[in-house]
């Protein structure tokens, strides 16, 4: 069950008395956060709205939202990082799953014994990292835990930054991700190339993702080869606030103009199918937002992320893209 800490909600609304406040959270977590919110109704009578777009990481906050409302304290749950508040009147708050990994740690210590994995996982389940440490450690598996570094803590990672991953890559064997984000896990797979399990703890099952990140990885390679033969790209800014990177989308512009292609340039909030669909003449799509959109969606046409869209570049040079997902950071 996802805990709030609404305590932490109550207490700023206390001590800052807004006239009216706002609340989002991943799409997981929004009954809870429609619950959270009926109580700060019921509690300071103040309208307490649930801004229910999306909001996929600290990238995708939904300030704008909470600005347009005019609420006073937007509360963003569910995000934890390594700090409290990225902007003014906006509090991140933790939401923690209070699901117990034991039964599903023990099951898995045969599959990994004797071996040196590297234990990492979502904002829900941090608090559980020591306590699963522990049971592995007894029973003779090597744990490591990776360093945090910009927004994550140690062993955290999203689903374009696997710094805690990636700085082990050559003292282990593989990768043990606590929660039930096949998500999360395939991309450690794709930025380390090392075998990656899942302890799910509701479905009390192990599970390797590395099969299902190699074809995640195929799907990502052949747009890239189909946007080669394009000859009109449309390069499309990403309008969430932390996925916002205009100075990127210049530069690939410039760049494919120069190997003689034409470009044109969009803008978005929501980069899906259907909206690219109103776009014509396009061959194929770079988008400079989110990376995952790209390597997680079906689309109709190419639709590049940026690694994919640099690793474009050099097929058109006649240069070797290598590995062009394992990286650190995808953006
Ligand atoms: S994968 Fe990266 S860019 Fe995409 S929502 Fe997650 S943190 Fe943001």
């Amino acid at each position: 069950m996802i805990i709030i800490d609404e305590e932490r909600i109550f207490k700023e609304i206390t001590e800052k008395n807004p006239a009216s406040v706002s609340l989002n959270g991943p799409d997981g977590i929004l009954p809870q956060v429609q619950e959270t919110a009926m109580k700060i109704t019921k509690e300071f009578d103040i309208p307490a709205y649930v801004l229910a777009d999306t909001t996929w990481g600290t990238c995708d906050l939904n300030t704008t939202g909470a600005k347009i409302l005019g609420s006073e304290i937007q509360f963003n749950i569910g995000h934890t990082i390594n700090t409290e508040s990225l902007e003014e009147n906006l509090v991140l708050i933790d939401a923690f799953d209070d699901v117990e990994f034991d039964s599903v740690a023990k099951k898995c210590t045969e599959l990994l014994k004797g071996k040196t994995i590297s234990l990492v996982t979502d904002s829900q389940h941090l608090h559980q990292m020591d306590k699963v440490e522990k049971i592995l450690t007894e029973r003779g598996i090597d744990v490591r835990i990776g360093k945090g570094k910009g927004q994550l803590n140690d062993g955290q990672v999203f689903g374009c930054e696997f710094y805690p991953a990636s700085e082990l890559k050559k003292e282990v064997d593989a990768y043990v991700f606590l929660g039930q984000s096949n998500f999360h896990a395939a991309g450690i797979a794709l930025s380390t190339s090392l075998p990656t399990y899942v302890l799910d703890p509701y479905f009390n099952e192990v599970r390797e993702v590395t099969e299902f990140a190699l074809q995640l990885k195929k799907k990502a390679t052949l747009a890239i080869y189909k946007a080669a033969d394009a000859k009109s790209f449309g390069v499309i800014v990403g309008l969430k606030e932390g996925q916002l990177s205009k100075i990127f989308g210049l530069k690939i512009k410039k760049e494919l103009e120069k190997e003689g292609k034409e470009v044109q340039l969009f803008a978005l909030t929501d980069i899906t199918n259907d909206r690219l669909r109103n776009l014509k003449g396009i061959d194929a799509f770079i988008q400079v937002a989110c990376p995952r959109i790209s390597t997680d969606n079906q689309f109709d046409k190419p639709v590049l992320s940026t690694p994919q869209a640099n690793a474009l570049l050099k097929i058109l040079r006649k240069e070797d893209i290598g590995e062009y997902l394992e990286k650190q950071h995808w953006l």
